[in-house]
This record gives C-alpha cells, structure tokens and sequence, in this order.
C-alpha cells in the first residue's frame, strides 16, 4: 500500500529529527496520513507510520545514548561474543532474521534487558549474574527479540503515545524513568532513552512472552528455562526488588504472565522440555561476572541508595564494591556522581578520572569528569573533557550547553554564545535554556 505517508519517509531526514516527529504527531493527529504495512509477526496490515529505516535510525540515534548511561558494553568481549553467538542463533529463527541484530553486556549492574526497534538488544551484568543456563539467557534475549519482532515501539509511534514523550523535548529522555540514579542523571544532563524504553503495554508483554518462548525452543533450547527465568525474576523481586525495578516497570511482570508460561511450557510446548538448557556453557562463559559477585552486589545496594538520595550510604557500599574490584569502570563512575551529588566535586573528579582511565573509549566519565571541573571553575579542563565527550558520543544537545559554560567561565564570549545558541537550536528547554537565552540577549546577539 502506498500513502503520503512513504514518500514523505523517503524525505526525512536521517536519523529521525524533532521537526519530522513533530510533523508526524501532527499528521497522525489529524488522520491525514495512514501507512499500511504488514505486521511481520501476525501477516495482518496494520497503521504503520514508521518504515524500517527509521526504526533503524531511531535506533542508532538512541542506543549509544543508554549504553553509555549503563556504564558501556562491558570490557569482557568473550562474554559479548558468547551474548553475540546465543543470540544470533535466536536471530535466525525469528520472523525478521536480516534485521541488523546486535547483543551485548552492559555494564550496569541493576538488572535489567532492553531492545532498541532497530535490533540493538542489551543485558546487564545484574541479570546475566542471576541466570543459570543458556536456555535462560535464550528466553531474555528471545523476549527481546519478540518486542523488536513485533514492532512495538513502531506502533507505539504509530498510535502517538511515544510520540508526545519524544517531541516535548530533553527532559522527556534525560534520565531513565525508574532508573535508580536516574533523577540524578537527569539533572547533569545525561541522556537515556527512558521515553522509548519505558512504556510496553501489557499485550506487547504478552506478545513478547508468546514469540520469545517460540524462538527459544527453536533455537533448541529446554522450554523450562523460559519458566525458570521467570521464576528467578519474581524471586528477584521479592529479595531485591530495587535491583529489579526498571525492569518491571518497562516489562509489567504479572501472575497472568507467569502462568500463561508454565501453561504453554506444560501444554503446546511440552515436547521442547526435553532439549538441552546448557548449564555448563553458560556457567564457564559467565565465571568472571561470578568471580566478583560481592563487588556487584555492593554496586546495586548503592543503585538503591542513589535511586532513595541516601548518597552517603550509596558512597560506603561502593567504597566495599571498589575494595573487591578497584578498576571496575561502573563502580568508579558511580562514586564520582555520589561524590558530586554530596558537593564534594574535588572527590568526584578524582573517581571520574579513574574511571577514565580504566575505560578511556567510553564517554561517561568524560561527561562526569567536565562536571566536576566546572563546579571547580577549571573552565580549561572542562572544555577539553566536554569536547572529548561530544567526539566519543556526539547527540547530547545539553554537551553545548555545558561548553558554553567553560566558554564562558574563560571569557571566549563569542565561543560561549556560539554554543549557547547551538544548544538553543537543538530544542533545550528549562532553566538551562532560559540561562542561554538570557546571556544571548545580555551580549546583544539576540535583540528582546
Ligand atoms: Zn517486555
């Protein structure tokens, strides 16, 4: 079926701008443009206003943004290859194999498994530590794939409740929803990508489940690892439920689901019990995020902390978390902005630094690092770790907005108000926006 709709995707921009979003919450508000495409997963047509190339874009767009927010795919690349292998063996049996599929551990330590539409699909080192066999892991990853096999965050577009969420601007995506720590990420401006991760419906889980189950025992995998995942996931929540948080909140758990599972385990899939779970496999690939199981412990009892504002106490645990793995990049990363939030911006320097230096390609510690500074008037410093942070991760709007601010701490007036009328450009809002606009108008670059 051909509408406006497609030739108007063949126009847009790449990724997916603001204005496009805007003009296409508009269009789909007032019911001018219907796109039909076939659901890849039920065969029916269904109201598409995003083409696959978005979905891909949205999600290149996005992706880094909340990989670097989790700390960065985990410097263990046997454990990614082994993530990469399990899941394109998934991949294969799905309904949309070719799409550009790709599966890595995070280094976040609360545990958690998210999908971007475009098939970037993520896990936690907190999850992976709570899993027992490979047959597990292929049911996490294979829920995943389900949401991207579906389309749910196309429809969602599609029927605008994502829509409002992305175009109302920075504070929509700065900071994850739920996220422990999240309010306070939200506030030195680092992106997440909360809006298009945080709002599947309870059919999408359902649907999720049904593929994710379908996929896994394809792939070859014991149907009771599905049960048992789940399983671990409700034990989870009710040991540790902070450390689970995020998770429920973007996949609703619910007793429908979990004894929809067991029915389809015991019922139609009965005969997939007998397939291998690989317990082996998964325990010898999996021994090094075992081996310093105390350290992430300590790491998500902070998470908590963080996410309730006790710093002090988070500070303590990821004191303990750092005597067991003094290199550990997230755990580095994680003091400094506890040091930052207890106005020690000295302290948060020196752990964004360490943090640097055990991880220098990931661009978090940078971020951390240009904040302490400023807070310290080192203008100089703080340009050079902002504009190193906006080379590793370009995107961030609220990166020229703090590039101003050192402009402007060095008397670069020109400079500052270059950046502070980027960061203008690119749709900042709030008192930081307010900020920019005052200091344009008071160097009389913009006329009142
Ligand atoms: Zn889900």
């Amino acid at each position: 079926m051909t509408s406006i709709w497609q030739t108007a995707a063949l126009e847009a921009e790449t990724p997916l701008s603001r204005r496009r979003f805007i003009q296409l919450a508009a269009l789909s508000a007032a019911g001018l443009a219907a796109g039909c495409a076939v659901n890849p997963v039920t065969g029916q047509s269904q109201l598409m206003l995003v083409s696959e190339d978005q979905e891909i874009a949205i999600d290149r767009q996005n992706s880094p943004h909340q990989f670097s927010a989790d700390y960065g795919v985990c410097q263990d690349a046997a454990l990614n290859r082994y993530l990469q292998q399990t899941g394109q063996r998934l991949a294969a049996q799905t309904h949309r194999p070719r799409m550009p599929y790709r599966f890595n551990c995070v280094n976040a330590t609360y545990a958690n498994a998210y999908a971007f539409p475009g098939g970037s699909i993520a896990a936690t080192r907190g999850i992976l530590l709570t899993l027992d066999n490979e047959a597990e892991l292929a049911s996490l990853l294979g829920h995943e794939l389900g949401h991207v096999n579906a389309r749910h965050t196309a429809q969602q577009m599609t029927q605008g409740t994502l829509v409002q969420a992305l175009v109302s601007g920075l504070s929509a995506v700065a900071g994850t929803q739920g996220q422990p720590a999240g309010q306070l990420a939200g506030q030195l401006g680092m992106l997440g990508a909360g809006a298009l991760l945080a709002s599947y419906s309870r059919d999408n889980e359902r649907e999720a489940d049904a593929l994710g189950l379908r996929y896994m025992t394809a792939a070859g995998y014991g149907a009771d690892g599905f049960v048992s995942l789940m399983d671990k996931l409700r034990a989870m929540n009710r040991h540790n439920p902070g450390a689970i948080e995020l998770m429920f909140a973007t996949h609703p758990m619910s007793d429908e689901r979990y004894q929809t599972a067991v029915a389809q385990v015991r019922g139609p899939y009965a005969a997939a019990r007998r397939q291998p779970v690989f317990r082996e496999r998964y325990l010898d690939h999996t021994a090094g995020l075992r081996r310093m199981r105390g350290a992430i412990e300590a790491m998500q009892k902070a998470d908590s902390l963080m996410a309730k504002k006790r710093y002090a106490n988070a500070a303590h645990s990821l004191q303990a978390a750092l005597r067991k793995a003094p290199d550990d990049y997230a755990a580095l990363a994680m003091m400094a902005k506890c040091q930052m939030a207890l106005h020690r911006p000295a302290e948060a320097l020196r752990y964004a630094e360490l943090a640097r230096q055990a991880y220098p390609q990931e661009a978090q510690a940078r971020y951390l690092a240009g904040f302490a500074r400023l807070k310290q008037k080192q203008y100089e410093g703080a340009l050079a770790d902002f504009n190193a942070y906006a080379r590793l991760l370009p995107g961030n709007p609220n990166t020229s907005f703090f590039q101003g601010l050192s402009l402007e701490g060095m008397q670069r007036r020109s400079e500052a108000a270059r950046a502070y009328a980027r960061y203008l450009k690119a749709g900042g809002r709030g008192d930081r926006a307010q900020y920019a606009y005052n200091r344009l108008v008071q160097w009389g670059y913009v006329k009142k």
